[in-house]
């Protein structure tokens, strides 16, 4: 097993409103309780806000977006001569720089700064209605030059599977940043692989057998390249998230590792329980709770090293409801 992740060891980047500070161009704030509550008793959050960095002051003129994608601007909303896309931009990439230890990053949503997707983007021409294919200029710098970061903005942690799958690719990246402090060698690429594998088939099956090729490659190729493109094609995967089909696939795949331990009732119970979670009748924490009872008893050293089975931490709860 891998280095056991202590809480509140894990620190993700977020935009200082979402934890109450008054830093907005009204001095107001835009604290989320359950970032503020439940979050941070297993995370350290580092809080930045790049317009106050930047030297705007508390209060200021509001600023949005314009231009087309590609080609956007940050500007004043009163004063379009007021670019301030520059600055935000290499504010984004000092702090991309200097943030090299976090595991992810919750942006404000809609914020022509923060927002790191559909913010209101402002066309030059005046006649034409705004669209949301903009992005906040020091989000995306951020991004940019860390893109294997997991980030989430703070309206889509209200949905369950979305702020799951966040968590778990703040996880599965804080595993292996601490892979990459030590050196990568074939032996530890293919040890976290295998760990990872039944979670990689959770969210998708062709990506399962691409990352499989790649690790079982690594050998006859420069083994830094390979942990890059592996580290890429693990988080894209990762982003998407896992379906109720997919994580029954798995749940059958675990059973079937138990068939000759399990005596016929205990065999049907499990069945039924993978099927109640089928039909979307108990969530997953159910199965997955009842597979580990019985993987208790009749241990397997490759499936008790999955992560999958403890993904992030239990107390969050965060497969009761999904
Ligand atoms: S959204 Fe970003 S720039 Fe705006 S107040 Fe919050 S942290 Fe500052």
């Amino acid at each position: 097993m891998g280095r056991q992740i202590a809480p509140r060891s894990v620190r993700i980047g977020i935009s200082s409103c979402l934890l109450g500070e008054n830093v907005r161009y009204d001095g107001d704030h835009r604290r989320d309780r359950f970032i503020t509550g439940t979050l941070s008793a297993y995370f350290e959050f580092v809080p930045v806000c790049p317009e106050m960095a930047i030297g705007l002051g508390v209060p200021r003129d509001p600023i949005r977006l314009v231009g087309k994608p590609g080609a956007i601007r940050v500007v004043g909303m009163a004063d379009c001569e007021m670019d301030l896309t520059d600055q935000l931009r290499s504010f984004g990439i000092q702090t991309a720089q200097r943030l090299k230890d976090i595991s992810g990053y919750i942006f404000k949503s809609k914020s022509p700064s923060c927002g790191p997707q559909r913010v209101k983007l402002y066309p030059e021409d005046e006649n034409t209605a705004p669209s949301n294919d903009g992005i906040g200029q020091y989000a995306q710098a951020v991004m940019e030059y860390q893109p294997n970061l997991p980030v989430e903005e703070d309206g889509r942690l209200n949905d369950l599977v979305l702020t799951e799958n966040f968590i778990e690719r703040v996880f599965t990246y804080k595993r292996w940043q601490y892979l990459r402090q030590s050196v990568v060698t074939v032996a530890r690429l293919i040890d976290f692989h295998t760990r990872h594998k039944l979670a990689i088939l959770a969210h998708d099956q062709v990506a399962y057998a691409k990352l499989g090729k790649l690790v079982a490659d690594a050998g006859n190729r420069e083994l830094q390249r390979v942990a890059d493109e592996y580290v890429h094609g693990l988080m894209k995967t990762l982003r998407r998230p896992a379906t109720r089909k997919n994580h029954t696939n798995v749940l059958q795949h675990i059973q079937g590792y138990l068939k000759v331990d399990l005596d016929r009732d205990d065999k049907a119970e499990m069945v039924d329980v993978i099927n109640q979670y089928r039909l979307g009748r108990v969530p997953l924490i159910v199965p997955i709770t009842l597979l580990k009872h019985h993987l208790r008893k009749h241990p397997n050293p490759y499936i008790d090293g999955q992560v999958y089975l403890n993904p992030h931490p239990a107390e969050l709860m965060l497969r009761n409801l999904i």
